[in-house]
């Protein structure tokens, strides 16, 4: 049997369903997730196609420091930061694991972007640290 895994915002408008791997579970500390998420940095996983969405975003979008183009979606009632898709990455969407509906599915692997993390942001947990973030 496939595993699902489920998410959505906080009001509960937005939802989504994968049966895809949660691939390259990891934190972002650049400065632009810090702006975009309003927080300490912030959490993604990638997903592929088996993946359906519902519900009304609001998108943003913008250039990162790696150059990619990416629109950041939120959830068009609460705002609740979504995820994002991103040109460079056809066939995936991004979503942010404080969405998920079950918290344990998101095992983080590394920290990206550990080079540009505030100076109040004190990593211990053991994972894999990267100055930048990793090729394709
Ligand atoms: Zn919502
Ligand atoms: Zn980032």
């Amino acid at each position: 049997m496939e595993k699902k895994i489920t998410g959505g915002c906080h009001c509960g408008q937005f939802r989504y369903e994968t049966t895809s791997e949660l691939i390259a579970p990891h934190y972002c500390h650049c400065a632009d997730c810090r702006k975009l998420y309003g927080a300490v940095g912030a959490g993604f996983v990638v997903v592929e196609e088996q993946t359906t969405i519902s519900g009304e975003v609001s998108v943003y979008e913008s250039e990162g420091d790696s150059g990619n183009r990416k629109q950041h979606l939120f959830c068009g009632v609460c705002g609740t930061p979504i995820g994002e898709r991103v040109d460079a990455y056809p066939g995936t969407i991004v979503f942010t694991p404080g969405t998920l509906d079950e918290p344990t599915a998101f095992v983080p692997e590394a920290h990206f972007w550990v080079s540009r993390k505030a100076p109040w942001t004190r990593l211990d947990d053991g994972l894999t640290q990267l100055e930048t973030q990793p090729e394709g």
